[in-house]
């Protein structure tokens, strides 16, 4: 967030009295706004699925952590460590390793020697550690070094900032820098969960155990909050022990006020610590699991290890709680959507906005009006549609900024007018351009939570199109703008494995991007919505390409491999489906120049039900992109919606089409290569058996990935905003 590094960066110069009185202020409407969530959130409460309980069939468990900020903290260590002993708990204490004091070693080996645990508390403890991958990567090598020096496999990062995909490159067997609620910290994004979870390393066997902290943090309840006893804190362990959950508290010695010591708004009293202990031993004594942090890693590991499926059931357990309730929680809010486009053409905003309409929320569209006939201003399913009589032309780039500039300033405007009399709860705005996002700046300042739609990676498909090189000024600009564009929203969305990984290696950060994929609807590609269903005539071999008719979809390549099949398979026909552009006039003189006329056929532009029924009548789908910077990581929606016909598809053999399928249930073809592509179609023409086993099993990737999945995954992830 733009926010969080300007703090971080002024931190330094401002007085802790101002930063505090700062904070009690936003934190004052927060604790308001979240009076649902915060400290109790009924639906946490979900135990995973497969959860096989505590040890000992304990009935909950208690982890007891410290991270020690400064000297002052340092220096209250032992006492606090002798008051825990004296009452039979042990804790974990994390120490800076390049902050405002040095640990003794001997600090170190006594905390061991009694049962303590030690961890590592981020590197510097300047709130930059996830500032860019880049640097997190450096960071990273020197905390391991820590690491490793100490002899402990624990990490806890400063402020609670956290990017869990990054933190791989530790060597740790648990993090604890995430939690399950709580909106005062900088990265308010909750977990969701009151137990402890498993974060899988992408495409390898490896990960580590994720450790929410459960019970408010000490500094948000006695200092930031100013509360006068332990109420909330016995309230929320009452709670977690009644679900059989894992309460798990971060209590900074820093802030702890021993007998003797003058008060101070900078510390609060032990007895209110000691009021938590107490109530777990008093009221739950034999019935709670306590465990130092790593014991409980080593108990989560060995459940992790026990698991049939690949990503875990525990992890899987973190979005099925959080799916719970989303109606109830979107029920009501104000909802705005900015597109620059046309309005409802485009699948992808058109089910987004009706998923939230079904959710109860009030939905209104801005969006570009091209054509007369459309309405200004209308009402439609239940979502209000205002549209900005706007010449739209792509005469030229000067003319396009142009444009975009200029809906991006009339969408502000009119954001901001409207939101004096009434409070956007939502700004969920589509690309391009990525800095239509800028829009939402009064909605976001007044409270509103903006969701940032990257339908495709701007630099990649510029690019593409213009054949800009990669060091170009404008890519940098391109690629710049995204990173703005996404620190500025709170949730990011965007259609595909590639593009998501794309996204947070540049711009980060990986937690707050999602893939929410584009699916094919249902009520038009789907056999069972043509009776008379049609299907492919004995006497011609159909091969169908739909879509825009743009230099990377290849067609060329696809006419070429015509060519080469015009002996061999003579009633083969290459149907092309897709509004006339400048590069069909050289697709039809490269079908004249090898002597194919006769075989291709192009039919323009068709309404989706004509090219549902189209698929039906055809034998096989190609996808015959070029190898480009933006077709490498695309993932066409056209594979699903050949399979969704289950018809057979060849596509090409790029990054953002593996990440979905592999060579056993998609047919590929290498890109740019019209023998190859050739062959392939061969073999689909000379395999009609095996073809459709290719089918079946493509299918089984496309099923998983039906709208109906996929919107509520999106619902969730949009209230998993107001729950944070
Ligand atoms: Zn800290």
């Amino acid at each position: 967030m733009l926010s969080n590094r300007l703090y971080y960066n002024f931190k330094p110069y401002l007085p802790w009295h101002l930063r505090m009185v700062m904070r009690r202020m936003l934190a004052w409407r927060q604790r308001l706004v979240c009076k649902d969530t915060w400290p109790i959130n009924e639906s946490l409460g979900q135990t995973p699925e497969g959860w096989p309980g505590w040890p000992d069939g304990k009935k909950f468990a208690l982890v007891l952590t410290h991270d020690v900020e400064g000297s002052s903290g340092l220096a209250k260590c032992r006492q606090l460590m002798q008051l825990e002993k004296g009452l039979g708990f042990r804790s974990a204490f994390n120490f800076v390793p390049e902050g405002d004091y040095e640990t003794p070693p001997g600090l170190r080996h006594d905390l061991v020697n009694d049962g303590f645990v030690v961890g590592v508390h981020d590197l510097k403890h300047d709130g930059k550690l996830y500032w860019t991958r880049e640097k997190f990567s450096e960071n990273a090598r020197q905390i391991n070094r820590y690491l490793k020096a100490w002899n402990t496999h624990g990490f806890r990062s400063g402020f609670m900032l956290h990017e869990l995909d990054w933190l791989h490159e530790l060597n740790i067997r648990y993090d604890s820098s995430t939690f399950d609620t709580d909106p005062f910290e900088p990265q308010p994004y909750g977990k969701q969960t009151v137990f402890p979870f498993w974060v899988p390393k992408p495409q390898h066997d490896g990960g580590y155990v994720e450790l929410p902290y459960t019970l408010p943090q000490d500094s948000t309840l006695f200092l930031l909050l100013r509360e006068q006893s332990s109420e909330i804190w016995l309230r929320k362990l009452d709670l977690i022990a009644k679900h059989g959950g894992m309460a798990l508290v971060n209590v900074h010695p820093d802030y702890l006020r021993f007998p003797g010591e003058p008060k101070s708004s900078r510390t609060f009293p032990v007895e209110r610590y000691v009021e938590l202990l107490n109530h777990v031993r008093d009221n739950y004594a034999g019935n709670y699991w306590h465990a130092t942090p790593d014991r409980m890693a080593d108990y989560c590991a060995g459940i992790q290890k026990k698991q049939v499926k690949p990503n875990g059931a525990i992890v899987h357990s973190v979005s099925r709680a959080t799916s719970a309730k989303a109606g109830s929680v979107l029920k009501g809010k104000k909802a705005v959507i900015l597109l620059f486009s046309v309005y409802p053409n485009d699948a992808r905003p058109r089910r987004e906005a009706q998923a939230l309409v079904r959710q109860g929320m009030e939905v209104e569209i801005i969006c570009l009006r091209e054509h007369d006939s459309e309405a200004i201003s209308e009402i439609t399913n239940g979502l209000k549609v205002t549209r900005v009589p706007f010449n739209h032309k792509r005469s030229s780039q000067a003319r396009y900024y142009f444009e975009y500039g200029a809906f991006i300033l009339i969408c502000a405007a009119k954001l901001a007018w409207r939101s004096l009399r009434k409070r956007y709860d939502l700004v969920h705005v589509h690309n391009m351009p990525d800095v239509l996002v800028f829009s939402a700046i009064v909605p976001k300042l007044l409270g509103a939570k903006v969701v940032l739609d990257l339908h495709d990676p701007m630099p990649e498909l510029y690019t593409t199109i213009f054949g800009f090189p990669p060091n170009h000024w404008f890519v940098k600009l391109l690629k710049f703008s995204e990173r703005r564009s996404i620190a500025f929203a709170d949730l990011v969305l965007t259609p595909n494995i590639a593009f998501k990984n794309l996204f947070a290696a540049r711009s980060g950060p990986p937690d707050k991007i999602h893939i929410i994929m584009n699916s094919p609807e249902r009520e038009i590609f789907s056999p069972r919505q043509y009776a008379h269903n049609p299907s492919p005539a004995e006497s011609v071999f159909r091969v169908m390409f739909h879509g825009t008719l743009f230099d990377r979809h290849g067609l060329d390549t696809a006419v070429k491999a015509v060519a080469h099949l015009r002996q061999r398979i003579p009633n083969l026909q290459l149907d092309i489906y897709g509004k006339r552009t400048k590069y069909v006039e050289r697709i039809e003189q490269l079908a004249i120049e090898l002597g194919v006329k006769d075989m291709v056929h192009l039919h323009g532009k068709k309404s989706h039900r004509e090219i549902a029924e189209a698929i039906l009548t055809t034998n096989l789908g190609v996808i015959p992109n070029k190898r480009t910077p933006f077709t490498e990581v695309n993932m066409p929606t056209r594979i699903f919606e050949y399979l969704s016909m289950s018809k057979p598809v060849i596509a090409p053999s790029t990054i953002g089409i593996r990440d979905y399928f592999n060579g056993d249930n998609l047919l590929f073809f290498e890109p740019d290569d019209s023998v190859n592509l050739a062959e392939q179609i061969a073999w689909v023409h000379d395999h009609p058996n095996e073809s459709s086993d290719f089918v079946k099993r493509g299918r089984n990737i496309y099923k998983n990935h039906l709208w109906i999945k996929e919107r509520r995954r999106f619902v969730t992830l949009v209230a998993d905003l107001f729950r944070a």
